[in-house]
Parts: C-alpha cells; sequence; structure tokens
C-alpha cells in the first residue's frame, strides 16, 4: 500500500467496482465494504494496491514505466488491507504475473456472478489455484510451457512411454507425473479439464478457465 503516488479516487472506486468490491485474492474474496453505525456513511476496508510500486525501491517497481502508467488502473489491484500488506511484504512470492492473474479472476468471478451464471464461481467459491499449483506443480508446468508453444491447442492425452501414438494433442506422461490420473481427476472436480476419452487412450480437454491461468493475457 503506497500512500505517496496513491491512486486517484476515480481510479480507486473502478478497481473496487470492477471486482464487486471484494478481496481479488482467490484465496481471500473478502467483501470491503459494508454499513457504518452512521446510517449515512460505509466502512471500507479495501485498497487501491499497486501491481508494481509507485516509487523507486517499492514492491515490484518497473522503471520502465511512466508516472502516469503507474497510477493508471491497469497498475492496479483491488485488496483488502491484510492482502495488500501481504502482497508488498513478499514481492517475490507475489509477483507481477500473479496480481494480473488475480485481477483477472477477480473480474471474471465478479461478471460470472453479475451474469447470474449457472454454476459461476461466487464469493469464496472461486478455484483455489494456488493450492493446485503446491499440489501439482510440475505437471501444471508442462501445461504451461506446452501452451506457450502451442497457444491453441486444447486436447491431451495421457499415455505411457512404451506406447507407440501418433497424433499431435498435447500429451503427459504416467511415468513423468506420479498419480497422473489422480491430478487430472482433481482438475476435473474444479471444471478444468473436460474427459472426452471415446478409445483405450485417456483424452482431455483444457478449459479455457485453465488455459488463461496458466496463460493469462
Ligand atoms: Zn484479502
Amino acid at each position: 500500500m503506497q500512500v505517496r503516488g496513491d491512486f486517484p479516487t476515480p481510479v480507486k472506486v473502478l478497481l473496487a467496482k470492477r471486482v464487486g468490491y471484494r478481496c481479488s485474492n482467490p484465496n481471500c474474496r473478502m467483501l470491503t465494504i459494508g454499513p457504518q453505525v452512521d446510517p449515512l456513511n460505509s466502512v471500507n476496508i479495501g485498497v487501491a494496491a499497486h501491481i508494481t510500486a509507485a516509487s523507486p525501491g517499492g514492491p515490484r517497481y518497473d522503471k520502465s514505466l511512466t508516472s502516469e502508467e503507474r497510477g493508471d488502473s491497469s497498475n492496479g489491484i483491488w485488496l483488502c488491507q491484510k492482502c495488500a500488506k501481504l502482497v508488498d511484504s513478499d514481492s517475490t512470492r507475489y509477483t507481477i504475473e500473479k496480481l494480473l492473474n488475480w485481477k483477472n479472476l477477480a473480474e471474471q468471478a465478479a461478471l460470472n456472478e453479475l451474469e447470474g451464471r449457472p454454476g459461476a464461481s461466487k464469493g469464496t467459491e472461486v478455484i483455489p489455484f494456488q493450492k493446485l499449483e503446491a499440489l501439482m506443480p510440475e505437471l501444471l508446468a508442462e501445461m504451461r510451457e506446452d501452451l506457450s508453444k502451442f497457444p491453441v491447442r486444447r486436447e491431451f492425452v495421457l499415455l505411457k512411454k512404451k506406447w507407440t501414438y501418433f497424433g499431435n494433442e498435447l500429451h503427459y506422461f504416467y511415468e513423468d507425473h506420479p498419480d497422473l490420473r489422480n491430478k487430472i481427476r482433481i482438475l476435473e472436480n474444479y471444471d478444468l479439464v473436460k474427459d472426452i476419452t471415446s478409445t483405450g487412450v485417456d483424452r482431455f480437454v483444457l478449459t479455457e478457465e485453465l488455459a488463461q491461468h496458466l496463460m493469462p493475457l
């Protein structure tokens, strides 16, 4: 949270509104606005945090930005006070990419909720991507690498190395990833992959939600 170089009020309000006044940390999603005792006032415990710091030496400072760009809404993310403190206390863990991804997910969650989409992530029910990254780091890293090479491929198969398989789908080997089928099952449970197996080979499709998480725009 920067005091110097704070965002102008309209930018703060915009950032807050675009995520329904909820903290953008997918593991938090705390509501940041509510009533005060005074019937004419509300309480706001949210913060428009800087993705790259407002001043040199601050967290994730990017000297290539102009001061105008630093104060732009594109450089802000709406967080609760605790999460704002957290992301500024460990800029190695909370990278620019991670914060942009949080922002994206939070805006998508707000839109889903707004549109009343069936099965939409509501409130605290946002996909716990951090937990998934911790559960299967190698698998998600390989998927991420594959999507960077083949950004429009979504279909993938699970194979054993001794099998001869011809096909240009993405593929993951049982030998490379212990409990591979169970890991895929977890992704299925979160609707991040869909099982489209029709023959002997385990075949799946990555959903856009997972692709977006792996390769944020
Ligand atoms: Zn929070």
